[in-house]
Protein backbone atom coordinates (compact mmCIF):
# COMPACT_ATOMS: atom_id res chain seq x y z
CA UNK A 1 0.00 0.00 0.00
CA UNK A 2 1.28 3.43 -1.04
CA UNK A 3 0.81 6.86 0.29
CA UNK A 4 -0.72 8.56 -2.79
CA UNK A 5 -1.49 12.39 -3.16
CA UNK A 6 -3.94 12.92 -5.54
CA UNK A 7 -4.53 16.53 -7.38
CA UNK A 8 -6.93 17.55 -10.04
CA UNK A 9 -10.64 15.41 -9.27
CA UNK A 10 -12.32 16.68 -11.57
CA UNK A 11 -14.43 14.62 -15.10
CA UNK A 12 -10.82 12.12 -15.15
CA UNK A 13 -9.09 12.16 -11.54
CA UNK A 14 -12.68 11.86 -9.91
CA UNK A 15 -13.02 8.70 -11.79
CA UNK A 16 -9.33 7.41 -11.03
CA UNK A 17 -8.76 8.64 -7.68
CA UNK A 18 -11.41 5.72 -6.45
CA UNK A 19 -9.70 3.16 -8.01
CA UNK A 20 -6.94 3.55 -6.22
CA UNK A 21 -8.29 3.75 -3.08
CA UNK A 22 -10.11 -0.09 -4.17
CA UNK A 23 -6.76 -1.28 -4.55
CA UNK A 24 -6.02 -0.41 -0.96
CA UNK A 25 -3.59 2.81 -1.34
CA UNK A 26 -4.12 5.44 1.28
CA UNK A 27 -5.41 8.59 -1.11
CA UNK A 28 -4.87 12.29 -0.03
CA UNK A 29 -6.74 14.06 -2.78
CA UNK A 30 -7.10 18.02 -3.11
CA UNK A 31 -8.78 20.35 -5.94
CA UNK A 32 -9.66 23.59 -6.12
CA UNK A 33 -13.47 22.67 -6.31
CA UNK A 34 -14.87 21.65 -3.09
CA UNK A 35 -17.36 19.70 -5.30
CA UNK A 36 -14.73 17.85 -6.70
CA UNK A 37 -12.94 16.88 -3.62
CA UNK A 38 -16.51 16.25 -1.53
CA UNK A 39 -17.08 13.38 -4.14
CA UNK A 40 -13.46 11.90 -3.75
CA UNK A 41 -13.97 11.70 -0.32
CA UNK A 42 -17.34 9.99 -0.78
CA UNK A 43 -15.52 7.86 -2.52
CA UNK A 44 -12.98 6.56 -0.07
CA UNK A 45 -9.86 9.31 -0.58
CA UNK A 46 -9.51 11.44 2.58
CA UNK A 47 -9.59 15.47 2.48
CA UNK A 48 -6.20 17.00 2.11
CA UNK A 49 -6.53 20.51 2.52
CA UNK A 50 -4.25 21.99 0.33
CA UNK A 51 -1.81 20.68 -2.63
CA UNK A 52 1.01 20.94 0.14
CA UNK A 53 -1.20 18.83 2.65
CA UNK A 54 -1.72 16.02 0.10
CA UNK A 55 1.89 16.04 -0.61
CA UNK A 56 3.09 15.40 2.87
CA UNK A 57 4.73 12.32 2.95
CA UNK A 58 3.54 11.00 -0.13
CA UNK A 59 5.15 7.92 -1.57
CA UNK A 60 3.65 8.85 -4.67
CA UNK A 61 2.37 11.94 -6.34
CA UNK A 62 -0.43 11.79 -9.11
CA UNK A 63 -1.53 14.74 -10.84
CA UNK A 64 -4.82 15.39 -13.14
CA UNK A 65 -4.89 18.75 -14.50
CA UNK A 66 -6.62 20.51 -17.04
CA UNK A 67 -3.19 22.18 -19.39
CA UNK A 68 0.27 22.74 -19.53
CA UNK A 69 -0.04 26.19 -17.06
CA UNK A 70 -1.81 24.34 -14.43
CA UNK A 71 0.56 21.35 -14.30
CA UNK A 72 3.42 24.17 -14.13
CA UNK A 73 2.34 26.30 -11.57
CA UNK A 74 1.22 22.84 -9.64
CA UNK A 75 4.60 21.51 -9.57
CA UNK A 76 6.73 24.51 -9.25
CA UNK A 77 5.02 26.52 -6.45
CA UNK A 78 3.45 23.16 -4.13
CA UNK A 79 4.70 19.75 -5.06
CA UNK A 80 8.28 20.13 -5.53
CA UNK A 81 8.43 22.03 -2.26
CA UNK A 82 6.12 19.59 -0.34
CA UNK A 83 6.57 16.55 -1.44
CA UNK A 84 9.50 13.91 -0.26
CA UNK A 85 12.01 13.88 -2.62
CA UNK A 86 11.72 9.88 -2.63
CA UNK A 87 8.08 9.94 -3.61
CA UNK A 88 7.19 9.27 -7.41
CA UNK A 89 5.38 12.05 -9.36
CA UNK A 90 3.18 10.87 -12.56
CA UNK A 91 1.33 13.85 -14.24
CA UNK A 92 -1.59 12.16 -16.08
CA UNK A 93 -2.92 15.28 -17.75
CA UNK A 94 -2.95 16.33 -21.20
CA UNK A 95 -0.11 18.85 -21.62
CA UNK A 96 2.09 20.48 -24.49
CA UNK A 97 5.54 17.95 -24.76
CA UNK A 98 7.59 21.28 -24.44
CA UNK A 99 6.23 22.04 -20.93
CA UNK A 100 6.26 18.30 -19.92
CA UNK A 101 9.86 18.03 -20.65
CA UNK A 102 10.34 21.25 -18.60
CA UNK A 103 8.64 20.23 -15.23
CA UNK A 104 10.30 16.48 -15.76
CA UNK A 105 13.65 18.21 -15.54
CA UNK A 106 12.82 20.66 -12.76
CA UNK A 107 11.70 18.09 -10.98
CA UNK A 108 14.43 15.66 -11.64
CA UNK A 109 16.60 18.88 -10.96
CA UNK A 110 15.34 18.70 -7.33
CA UNK A 111 15.85 14.95 -6.97
CA UNK A 112 12.35 13.27 -8.30
CA UNK A 113 11.61 10.75 -10.19
CA UNK A 114 9.19 11.72 -12.79
CA UNK A 115 6.69 10.40 -15.40
CA UNK A 116 4.28 11.68 -17.95
CA UNK A 117 1.31 8.98 -17.96
CA UNK A 118 -1.19 10.93 -20.41
CA UNK A 119 -4.21 8.36 -20.88
CA UNK A 120 -6.57 7.37 -23.57
CA UNK A 121 -10.44 6.53 -22.88
CA UNK A 122 -13.07 9.06 -21.50
CA UNK A 123 -14.89 9.61 -18.25
CA UNK A 124 -16.25 6.36 -18.05
CA UNK A 125 -12.86 4.30 -18.92
CA UNK A 126 -11.40 6.64 -15.71
CA UNK A 127 -14.29 4.92 -13.51
CA UNK A 128 -13.98 1.22 -14.78
CA UNK A 129 -10.29 1.19 -14.47
CA UNK A 130 -9.64 1.04 -17.98
CA UNK A 131 -7.75 3.91 -19.49
CA UNK A 132 -4.32 3.89 -21.51
CA UNK A 133 -1.65 4.95 -19.97
CA UNK A 134 1.09 6.11 -22.38
CA UNK A 135 4.03 6.50 -20.12
CA UNK A 136 6.95 8.72 -20.65
CA UNK A 137 10.24 8.19 -18.63
CA UNK A 138 13.41 6.22 -17.32
CA UNK A 139 13.32 2.69 -17.59
CA UNK A 140 13.66 3.01 -13.66
CA UNK A 141 10.68 5.59 -13.97
CA UNK A 142 8.46 3.33 -15.63
CA UNK A 143 8.99 0.28 -13.60
CA UNK A 144 8.15 2.47 -10.60
CA UNK A 145 4.90 3.69 -12.31
CA UNK A 146 3.31 0.88 -13.83
CA UNK A 147 1.88 -0.83 -10.68
CA UNK A 148 0.88 2.22 -9.27
CA UNK A 149 -1.06 3.25 -12.51
CA UNK A 150 -2.44 -0.71 -13.21
CA UNK A 151 -5.65 -0.24 -11.55
CA UNK A 152 -6.24 2.63 -13.11
CA UNK A 153 -5.61 0.63 -16.47
CA UNK A 154 -6.42 -2.02 -19.18
CA UNK A 155 -2.89 -1.06 -20.39
CA UNK A 156 0.06 0.67 -19.54
CA UNK A 157 2.97 1.03 -21.90
CA UNK A 158 6.16 2.23 -21.99
CA UNK A 159 6.11 5.26 -24.95
CA UNK A 160 10.05 5.86 -23.97
CA UNK A 161 12.36 9.33 -22.43
CA UNK A 162 10.81 12.28 -20.51
CA UNK A 163 8.09 13.79 -22.52
CA UNK A 164 7.07 10.78 -24.77
CA UNK A 165 3.78 9.54 -23.28
CA UNK A 166 2.60 12.96 -24.08
CA UNK A 167 4.40 13.17 -27.48
CA UNK A 168 1.98 9.70 -28.30
CA UNK A 169 -1.23 11.39 -27.14
CA UNK A 170 -0.84 14.17 -29.33
CA UNK A 171 -0.10 11.85 -32.33
CA UNK A 172 -2.61 9.99 -31.54
CA UNK A 173 -5.50 12.19 -30.84
CA UNK A 174 -4.72 13.94 -34.14
CA UNK A 175 -4.97 10.31 -35.85
CA UNK A 176 -8.39 10.51 -34.26
CA UNK A 177 -9.62 13.99 -34.71
CA UNK A 178 -9.24 13.77 -38.65
CA UNK A 179 -10.27 10.24 -39.05
CA UNK A 180 -13.72 11.50 -36.93
CA UNK A 181 -14.17 14.45 -39.00
CA UNK A 182 -13.53 12.24 -42.61
CA UNK A 183 -16.09 9.26 -41.07
CA UNK A 184 -18.47 12.10 -40.33
CA UNK A 185 -18.11 13.53 -43.78
CA UNK A 186 -18.36 9.82 -45.28
CA UNK A 187 -21.88 9.26 -43.47
CA UNK A 188 -23.06 12.37 -44.29
CA UNK A 189 -22.37 11.91 -48.18
CA UNK A 190 -23.35 8.31 -48.49
CA UNK A 191 -26.75 9.70 -47.16
CA UNK A 192 -26.73 12.18 -49.84
CA UNK A 193 -26.35 9.81 -52.07
CA UNK A 194 -29.41 7.58 -50.94
CA UNK A 195 -27.72 5.28 -49.07
CA UNK A 196 -28.94 4.01 -45.78
CA UNK A 197 -26.81 4.38 -43.23
CA UNK A 198 -26.75 1.31 -41.45
CA UNK A 199 -26.15 -0.93 -44.19
CA UNK A 200 -23.37 2.35 -45.22
CA UNK A 201 -22.26 1.25 -41.74
CA UNK A 202 -22.14 -2.62 -42.66
CA UNK A 203 -20.09 -1.83 -46.06
CA UNK A 204 -17.71 0.04 -44.95
CA UNK A 205 -16.93 -1.10 -41.14
CA UNK A 206 -16.14 -3.96 -43.01
CA UNK A 207 -14.11 -2.74 -45.87
CA UNK A 208 -10.93 -0.43 -45.82
CA UNK A 209 -13.22 3.00 -44.41
CA UNK A 210 -13.06 1.24 -41.57
CA UNK A 211 -11.92 2.50 -38.17
CA UNK A 212 -12.00 3.03 -34.32
CA UNK A 213 -13.83 6.31 -35.01
CA UNK A 214 -17.04 4.22 -36.91
CA UNK A 215 -16.53 1.11 -35.16
CA UNK A 216 -16.47 1.76 -31.70
CA UNK A 217 -17.53 5.26 -31.90
CA UNK A 218 -19.74 5.73 -34.85
CA UNK A 219 -21.27 9.34 -34.71
CA UNK A 220 -24.73 8.43 -36.72
CA UNK A 221 -27.60 7.37 -33.87
CA UNK A 222 -28.95 4.30 -34.25
CA UNK A 223 -26.00 2.73 -36.01
CA UNK A 224 -23.13 0.54 -34.64
CA UNK A 225 -22.52 0.06 -31.07
CA UNK A 226 -24.59 2.41 -28.12
CA UNK A 227 -22.34 5.75 -28.19
CA UNK A 228 -22.66 9.23 -27.63
CA UNK A 229 -24.23 9.92 -30.44
CA UNK A 230 -27.63 7.86 -29.44
CA UNK A 231 -27.37 10.38 -26.42
CA UNK A 232 -28.00 13.60 -28.24
CA UNK A 233 -23.90 13.50 -28.30
CA UNK A 234 -23.78 14.12 -24.29
CA UNK A 235 -20.69 12.24 -22.15
CA UNK A 236 -18.11 11.26 -23.82
CA UNK A 237 -14.96 13.00 -25.28
CA UNK A 238 -15.80 17.11 -25.49
CA UNK A 239 -15.26 18.88 -29.06
CA UNK A 240 -13.12 21.77 -26.63
CA UNK A 241 -11.00 18.48 -25.13
CA UNK A 242 -10.52 17.20 -29.08
CA UNK A 243 -9.49 21.12 -30.06
CA UNK A 244 -7.15 21.43 -27.17
CA UNK A 245 -5.36 18.14 -28.34
CA UNK A 246 -5.09 18.82 -32.19
CA UNK A 247 -4.19 22.47 -31.01
CA UNK A 248 -1.11 21.05 -29.40
CA UNK A 249 -0.60 18.70 -32.26
CA UNK A 250 0.33 20.74 -34.78
CA UNK A 251 2.06 23.09 -32.14
CA UNK A 252 4.67 20.00 -32.09
CA UNK A 253 3.92 20.08 -35.78
CA UNK A 254 4.88 23.10 -36.00
CA UNK A 255 8.12 22.72 -33.78
CA UNK A 256 9.29 19.52 -35.64
CA UNK A 257 8.69 20.81 -38.90
CA UNK A 258 6.08 18.53 -40.05
CA UNK A 259 3.47 19.48 -43.02
CA UNK A 260 0.41 18.00 -40.81
CA UNK A 261 -2.26 18.84 -43.63
CA UNK A 262 -4.65 16.91 -41.93
CA UNK A 263 -4.26 17.78 -38.75
CA UNK A 264 -4.59 21.08 -39.53
CA UNK A 265 -7.81 20.59 -41.25
CA UNK A 266 -9.32 18.56 -38.56
CA UNK A 267 -8.18 21.57 -35.94
CA UNK A 268 -10.22 24.43 -38.35
CA UNK A 269 -13.41 22.07 -38.44
CA UNK A 270 -13.45 21.54 -34.49
CA UNK A 271 -12.55 25.52 -34.22
CA UNK A 272 -15.54 26.21 -36.35
CA UNK A 273 -17.97 23.40 -34.00
CA UNK A 274 -16.81 24.97 -30.62
CA UNK A 275 -17.17 28.76 -31.81
CA UNK A 276 -20.69 27.69 -32.58
CA UNK A 277 -20.99 26.71 -28.96
CA UNK A 278 -20.40 23.10 -29.95
CA UNK A 279 -17.17 22.91 -26.97
CA UNK A 280 -19.19 20.70 -24.92
CA UNK A 281 -20.82 17.77 -26.88
CA UNK A 282 -18.94 15.11 -27.63
CA UNK A 283 -16.39 15.10 -30.94
CA UNK A 284 -18.17 13.02 -33.14
CA UNK A 285 -21.61 15.69 -32.75
CA UNK A 286 -18.93 17.38 -35.30
CA UNK A 287 -21.25 15.42 -38.52
CA UNK A 288 -24.04 17.76 -37.01
CA UNK A 289 -22.21 20.97 -38.10
CA UNK A 290 -21.12 18.56 -41.90
CA UNK A 291 -24.70 17.60 -42.30
CA UNK A 292 -26.06 21.06 -41.09
CA UNK A 293 -28.15 19.70 -37.99
CA UNK A 294 -26.81 21.48 -35.64
CA UNK A 295 -27.79 24.30 -33.23
CA UNK A 296 -26.80 25.50 -30.47
CA UNK A 297 -28.65 24.51 -26.94
P1 LIG B 1 -11.62 18.74 -15.49
O1 LIG B 1 -11.58 20.20 -15.81
O2 LIG B 1 -12.92 18.07 -15.29
O3 LIG B 1 -10.74 18.47 -14.14
C1 LIG B 1 -9.60 19.20 -13.78
C2 LIG B 1 -9.65 19.44 -12.29
O4 LIG B 1 -8.43 20.10 -11.89
C3 LIG B 1 -10.80 20.36 -11.85
O5 LIG B 1 -11.60 19.70 -10.89
C4 LIG B 1 -10.09 21.59 -11.30
O6 LIG B 1 -10.77 22.19 -10.19
C5 LIG B 1 -8.77 21.00 -10.87
N1 LIG B 1 -7.70 22.00 -10.74
C6 LIG B 1 -7.34 22.97 -11.63
N2 LIG B 1 -6.30 23.67 -11.15
C7 LIG B 1 -5.99 23.14 -9.94
C8 LIG B 1 -5.02 23.45 -8.95
N3 LIG B 1 -4.15 24.46 -9.10
N4 LIG B 1 -4.99 22.71 -7.82
C9 LIG B 1 -5.88 21.70 -7.63
N5 LIG B 1 -6.84 21.36 -8.53
C10 LIG B 1 -6.88 22.08 -9.67
O7 LIG B 1 -10.77 18.03 -16.64
P2 LIG B 1 -10.79 16.46 -17.01
O8 LIG B 1 -11.83 16.20 -18.04
O9 LIG B 1 -10.77 15.66 -15.76
O10 LIG B 1 -9.39 16.34 -17.78
C11 LIG B 1 -8.16 16.34 -17.07
C12 LIG B 1 -7.04 16.09 -18.06
O11 LIG B 1 -7.23 14.82 -18.69
C13 LIG B 1 -6.96 17.13 -19.19
O12 LIG B 1 -5.61 17.42 -19.45
C14 LIG B 1 -7.64 16.42 -20.36
O13 LIG B 1 -7.18 16.86 -21.62
C15 LIG B 1 -7.24 14.97 -20.11
N6 LIG B 1 -8.16 13.96 -20.68
C16 LIG B 1 -9.52 14.12 -20.56
C17 LIG B 1 -10.37 13.16 -21.11
C18 LIG B 1 -11.87 13.31 -20.98
O14 LIG B 1 -12.60 12.55 -21.66
N7 LIG B 1 -12.38 14.21 -20.16
C19 LIG B 1 -9.82 12.03 -21.77
C20 LIG B 1 -8.44 11.87 -21.84
C21 LIG B 1 -7.62 12.85 -21.28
Amino acid sequence: MARIAFIGLGHMGGGMAPNLVKAGHDVWAYDLSDAALDAAVKAGCNRAGSTEESCQNADVVITMLPAGKHVLEVYRHHVLDSAPKSALLIDCSTIDVASARAVEEEASAKGFTMVDAPVSGGIAAAAGGSLAFMVGGSDEAFARAKPILEPMAKAVIHAGGPGAGQAAKICNNMILGATMAATCEGFVLAQKLGLDPQVFYDISSQASGQSWSMTTYCPVPGVGPKTPADNDYEGGFAAALMLKDLKLAMEAAKQAGVDAEMGEEAEELYEEFVEKGGGSKDFSGLITMIDGSWKPN
